[in-house]
């Protein structure tokens, strides 16, 4: 563990939490093997632009949060703000996608200005979910309600309908959907950027092991291309709902440690 303050390091924090989870437990086992996947020796520790993300000091590690106890939110709030606090770069790892919704409360308080990419195959927007409005199923919703960001952009979203469809038009969220990604649409982000992963925004066959298998989704290749070409500053980024439950193989948990690989990179790299 090694959480010194230098200014921008990304820095791991793991949120083994997924009580948020409408359809299947199991995220809240993802941190230690998404960890255990990034220092695999079937890979190696540089990203693509050649940062090496094992020499001392580059990737900060804040352990896992115990959200135990009985305000889970409030500690993963506490817990993202700690490290912003020392002018980390929080680099979450859920943890299913309630906790995107207490992480940007934390980042709020410390980024004035702030647009969040959110890279999933759903909306995350519903007002309220089988009686839950903490379910992950509508993080987007409280974080729009709560003026938490100044722009919500989202892409790979392929299930909206028109409850979700209102909220986007409620909230003035820019929605980049599947069609549209298939027909060239791409995100124009600039500023300090917050980038929200899902891996069920990747395509089941990629990545299956998440809970909600949603076919016609995107590549690894293009959400890469995605993280190494917006515009903008990266000042913080989650990646959610890996379920290792479904993913016997360990496949998806180095699509994970990839991700995140790249977005520690990115985190580190100058930009405008
Ligand atoms: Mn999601
Ligand atoms: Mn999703």
């Amino acid at each position: 563990m090694n959480d010194s303050p230098v200014p921008g390091r990304p820095t791991l924090l793991g949120i083994p939490y997924d009580a948020g989870s409408s359809y299947l437990r199991g995220s809240a086992a993802a941190p230690p093997l998404i960890r255990q996947a990034l220092a695999s020796p079937s890979s190696n520790t540089w990203s693509e632009a050649l940062q090496d993300l094992g020499k001392p000091d580059t990737l900060g590690d804040a352990g896992d949060l115990d959200v135990s106890g009985d305000d889970p939110r409030r500690t993963i709030e506490d817990g993202a703000r700690a490290i912003l606090q020392r002018n980390g770069r929080p680099l979450s790892l859920g943890g299913d996608h309630s906790i995107t919704y207490p992480l940007l409360r934390a980042f709020r308080s410390v980024h004035p200005r702030l647009s969040v990419l959110h890279i999933d195959a759903h909306a995350d927007m519903y007002d309220e979910f089988e009686g839950d409005c903490y379910s992950h199923a509508c993080p987007f919703a409280r974080v729009m309600e709560e003026g938490l960001v100044d722009r919500l952009v989202q892409v790979g979203i392929r299930t909206l309908n028109p409850h979700l469809r209102s909220q986007a038009e409620r909230f003035g969220v820019e929605v980049v959907d599947m069609r549209a990604w298939s027909d060239g649409v791409r995100p124009e982000m600039s500023g300090p950027v917050y980038v929200s992963l899902d891996l069920d925004a990747l395509d089941p066959a990629f990545a299956p092991g998440v809970s909600h298998w949603e076919p016609g989704g995107l590549s690894v290749r293009e959400v890469i291309t995605l993280v190494q070409t917006m515009r903008g500053t990266l000042v913080g980024a989650d990646v959610v709902e890996y379920n290792p439950q479904r993913d016997p193989s360990g496949g998806t948990a180095m699509v994970a440690a990839k991700l995140v690989k790249e977005l520690a990179s990115r985190m580190l790299a100058v930009t405008a």
